[in-house]
C-alpha cells in the first residue's frame, strides 16, 4: 500500500531530542525553541517568529493580535481549511467567504474589494497548495481600506510571491508544522510577525497572558498577568524534532520538488489530451511542492479515480469541503458574491501521495495506475 502521506523524519529527531531531555528543559522556550524562531526568521525575512502548538493557535493569535471583536467581519476563501475562520469566529467575527480563482484555488484577489464593509477589519489569504495568493493586489487592498492582513501561510513554508516569503508578506503570517506538512512536528507551528513592535503582545497571548518571556531575558524582575492570553507555546522536545528537519530543508524540499516535477511531467499527456488538469503556477510564484493535485471531469469521476487507485493500494485524497456549506460555515459565516469555483472545483480534485521518502518507482507505479484509469 503506497500511504497517501507518511510523516517528515530525517534520523536526527531522537538526538535532538535526546539533547532537549538531557538539558533538563522540555518546557516551552527552551533551545530548540529557538533554534526554530531563528531559522524562521532567517529564512522568510519576518520580524518576530514564534513557534507554537499548532497553526490553528498561530492563526488565534494572529486573531488577537488584530483585536478582532464581535461584529467584526473577516474576508477569506471557503475552501480552505476550518482554521481559517475558526480563529476569528472565535473572537466573534463573521467569516465572509470569498469565490477562489479555479488556476490556483487561491481567494479570488479580484473579489475581495467588492465584499468590504464598514465591519471588516481583516483578510486572511490562504496560500493553497504552498502557491502564493496575488499579494500584491491583496496587499493594496488592505491598505487602502486600512485593514489587516493574516497569511494562513500552512502549507506555504519555503515557498515564496515575487521573492518574498510567505507568511512573511501581510501584518502576519502562520505556518503548520502538522504531520501532513512539509516539516513536522507531530503537532505544531508558529505565528509570523512583520513589525517587530507586536511581538511583545504577542509573547504575552503565547504565555497565559503574562510578561514571562521578559522576565526569563531579565527584562523584569518579576512576571505578572498582564493581559488574558492561552498556552500557545510548544514542548521543546517538539522543537527538537522540529529543528532536525528544518536543518536539511532544501534537501527535503528538492526531494519533494523532485516528486512533483515528476508527477507534472508524466502526467502531461493526460493533460494535453483534455482529460485531466493540472496545477498552475503563476510566474511571481515559487511553491514548495507542498501537494500534488490533478482535476478530474467532475465529482462522479474523481469518486471513481479514487477508487480505482484504492484497488490498487494507492491512497488518495479530497479536501476541502466548502465551509459555507458546512453547518458552522451556515452558522458564523456567509458567502459574498457568486460560487462560481469554490464548490464546482473543490469537488473535481484529487490529491496524489507526496512525501519525503517518496521513491521514483512508487511515482512511476501511481503515474501508470492514473493512465491506466483514463485508458491512456
Ligand atoms: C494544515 C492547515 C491548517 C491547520 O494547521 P494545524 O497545525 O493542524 O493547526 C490551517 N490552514 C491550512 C490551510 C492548513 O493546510
Amino acid at each position: 500500500m503506497i500511504n497517501f502521506n507518511v510523516p517528515p523524519f530525517t534520523g536526527k529527531e531522537f538526538d535532538y531530542m535526546k539533547q532537549a531531555v538531557e538539558a533538563q528543559k522540555i518546557c516551552g522556550d527552551g533551545q530548540f525553541t529557538k533554534k526554530c524562531n531563528e531559522w524562521i526568521e532567517k529564512k522568510t525575512g519576518t520580524g518576530k517568529a514564534l513557534l507554537t502548538t499548532s497553526c490553528t493557535h498561530a492563526l488565534e493569535m494572529a486573531a488577537l493580535l488584530c483585536d478582532i471583536k464581535a461584529g467584526d467581519e473577516v474576508i477569506l476563501p471557503s475552501y480552505t481549511f476550518v482554521s481559517t475562520a475558526d480563529a476569528f469566529v472565535l473572537r466573534g467575527a463573521t467569516a465572509v467567504f470569498v469565490d477562489i480563482r479555479p488556476d490556483t484555488m487561491n481567494i479570488d484577489e479580484k473579489l475581495i474589494e467588492d465584499a468590504i464593509t464598514d465591519k471588516t477589519k481583516a483578510i486572511a489569504p490562504v496560500h493553497y497548495a504552498g502557491v502564493g495568493c496575488e499579494m500584491d493586489t491583496i496587499m493594496d487592498i488592505a491598505k487602502r481600506h486600512n485593514l489587516k492582513v493574516v497569511e494562513d501561510a500552512a502549507q506555504g513554508i519555503m515557498a515564496t510571491y515575487k521573492g518574498k516569503a510567505l507568511g512573511a508578506i501581510g501584518d502576519y503570517g502562520a505556518f503548520s508544522f502538522h504531520e501532513t506538512k512539509n516539516y513536522s512536528m507531530g503537532e505544531g507551528g508558529a505565528v509570523l510577525i512583520k513589525n517587530p513592535k507586536d511581538a511583545e503582545r504577542a509573547e504575552i497571548y503565547r504565555e497565559k497572558g503574562t510578561n514571562r518571556s521578559q522576565y526569563y531575558r531579565g527584562q523584569v524582575d518579576k512576571y505578572r498577568w498582564m493581559e488574558f492570553g492561552s498556552s500557545y507555546l510548544p514542548s521543546d522536545m517538539n522543537a527538537a524534532y522540529l529543528y532536525a528537519q528544518l536543518e536539511i530543508a532544501d534537501e527535503i524540499n528538492n526531494a519533494r520538488m523532485h516528486v512533483w516535477n515528476m508527477y507534472n511531467e508524466e502526467l502531461n499527456d493526460l493533460k494535453e489530451a483534455g482529460k485531466i488538469e493540472l496545477p498552475y503556477i503563476p510566474k511571481e510564484c515559487v511553491h514548495n511542492a507542498h501537494m500534488f493535485y490533478l482535476k478530474t471531469k467532475d465529482l462522479d469521476e474523481r469518486t471513481k479515480l479514487i477508487d480505482f487507485l484504492k484497488k490498487n493500494e494507492i491512497l488518495s485524497v479530497f479536501h476541502y469541503v466548502p465551509l459555507h456549506t458546512a453547518p458552522a460555515g451556515v452558522k458564523y459565516g456567509r458567502f459574498h458574491g457568486e460560487d462560481k469555483y469554490t464548490t464546482k472545483e473543490s469537488d473535481r480534485l484529487v490529491r496524489l501521495p507526496l512525501y519525503f521518502g517518496l521513491k521514483d518507482d512508487q511515482v512511476e507505479y501511481i503515474v501508470s495506475k492514473v493512465k491506466e484509469f483514463y485508458n491512456a
